[in-house]
């Protein structure tokens, strides 16, 4: 149902909207304007899209299990028993029992000491990264981290050094060239003054969001022990779908002795539940002593409402069902199969603008076009033939990398992707040299 919109002319525009409009217009020029459309009914790979029937392909509900009956069940009991609002932050009165048993259970499956729920991982990445570092810190970042790791980065006044692409010496070279005396205690921004020396933290996401490729987890993780930093990941994109038994990117990095990779294993390990969890929130990883400080600094946990305790009930039950149902990443990587190969038959590129491969893993696979306008052309005629497939622009990616950002689920069927690729062969796809 839409709401009739106010009429504004009789309205005298203000400052601020007529300055805001301008801007508006120069977006919309450079068809950089965004909207949203309005969803009906549950998420799936069958929705109900501003009105129409579609088939959903930019959904990151990678296992399907946001509409997942056992999951709902598991919210509703929590809602019934706790009513919606957590009522506080988690130091005050806001932290339920519901919150504990996820924290323990993922910790217990990351394998790592401890672990911190936040109400969303653009929370969690600032928290973390505001919390830990201060201007005397450096953080060494792959250029292509999400968003919130950049600003968190930024939020925190350390030094920022920012990493080509996935560039392993352009990361060896930070780190030979960013030591310094460790006595930089003066200006510590977030810490206490006097309490440690400077510090050095490695930031990667595990998936790139935009690109779908890896990050080299085995060889950042090499280099900072190698030049003592600490190594955080956001494995947002991976947690629940890489890895035998879903443990995500740094599973695919395995250590022969341990269940859970050490050699490649991260200090700091983010993941969001709104992914593959089908749920909201993340999550953060770590040691003991990590969770302690981030309960005492991490302003996004200390100052912000602790999530509805259905929330964690939900990505309690949904964390059994990873755990419980592997065949679920057998079908999403048997679907990302389907798709790799009927693309590459009909010569369509599928991959980040300066890989020649595709991970036969991840789900998030681009289709770079390059200019804006067509990027978007395209996107709608894939929704007018009832694929729904998200175009992606700038300042997402950078300039002239805009692309349909396709990503794939276990739920989908191989009609859908058969069909997936019919309308991008007709809508003039197939065998072009895409990207510029
Ligand atoms: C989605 C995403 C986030 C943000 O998580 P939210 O819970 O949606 O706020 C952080 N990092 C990466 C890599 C993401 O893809």
């Amino acid at each position: 149902m839409l709401l009739k919109p106010i009429a504004i002319d009789s309205m005298q525009a203000s400052a601020l909207d007529r300055r805001l409009d301008t801007e508006l217009a120069r977006l919309r020029a450079a068809d950089l304007y965004r909207v949203r459309r309005v969803v009906e009914g549950a998420h799936g790979v069958r929705m109900r899209v501003d009105g129409r029937d579609c088939l959903n392909f930019c959904s990151n509900d990678y296992l399907g299990l946001a509409s997942d009956p056992r999951v709902a069940q598991a919210a509703r009991r929590a809602l019934s028993d706790n009513g919606t609002g957590s009522g506080a932050s988690a130091l005050i009165s806001g932290y339920n029992r519901e919150h504990r048993q996820l924290e323990e259970a993922l910790a217990e499956f990351t394998g790592y000491p401890r672990v911190l729920l936040f109400t969303s991982g653009w929370a969690a990445n600032c928290g973390v990264l505001r919390g830990l570092l201060g201007r005397e810190d450096t953080l060494i970042a792959d250029e292509l981290n999400h968003a919130s790791l950049i600003d968190g980065g930024r939020l925190s006044g350390a030094r920022y050094l920012r990493v080509r692409h996935r560039d392993v010496a352009g990361f060896r070279d930070a780190l030979s060239g960013s030591r310094d005396s460790g006595l930089g205690t003066r200006d510590s921004g977030g810490r206490d003054p006097g309490t440690a020396g400077s510090m050095r933290l490695v930031v990667t996401d595990g998936v790139f969001s935009m690109d779908g490729d890896l990050a080299p987890l085995t060889e950042l993780s090499e280099l900072s022990r190698e030049h003592g930093a600490a190594l955080m990941v956001d494995d947002a994109h991976g947690f629940g779908v890489l890895g035998p038994s879903g443990r995500g990117s740094v599973e695919l990095f395995p250590s022969p002795e341990s269940r859970v990779p050490s050699p490649g294993r991260p200090d700091i390990y983010v993941a969001t539940m709104g992914k593959s969890l089908g749920a909201s929130g993340a999550f953060v990883a770590g040691s003991e002593s990590l969770i302690e400080y981030l309960i005492q600094r991490a302003r996004s946990f200390v100052f912000s409402t602790a999530p509805p305790p259905a929330i964690a009930a939900a990505a309690l039950e949904a964390l059994r069902i990873v755990r419980a149902e592997p065949e679920r990443r057998a079908r999403l990587r048997a679907n990302i199969a389907r798709f790799v190969r009927g693309a590459a038959q009909l010569g369509i590129r599928v991959g980040p603008p300066d890989a020649a491969d595709v991970s036969a893993d991840v789900a998030i696979h681009p289709i770079v076009i390059g200019d804006a306008a067509r990027t978007m052309a395209v996107s709608r005629a894939l929704l007018e033939r009832g694929l729904w497939v998200a175009g992606i622009r700038p300042p997402t990616v950078p300039v002239g990398t805009s692309r349909l950002r396709i990503t794939l689920c276990a739920t989908h069927e191989a009609s859908h992707i058969d069909a997936l690729l019919d309308a991008l062969q007709a809508c003039g796809l197939a065998g072009a040299s895409l990207a510029a």
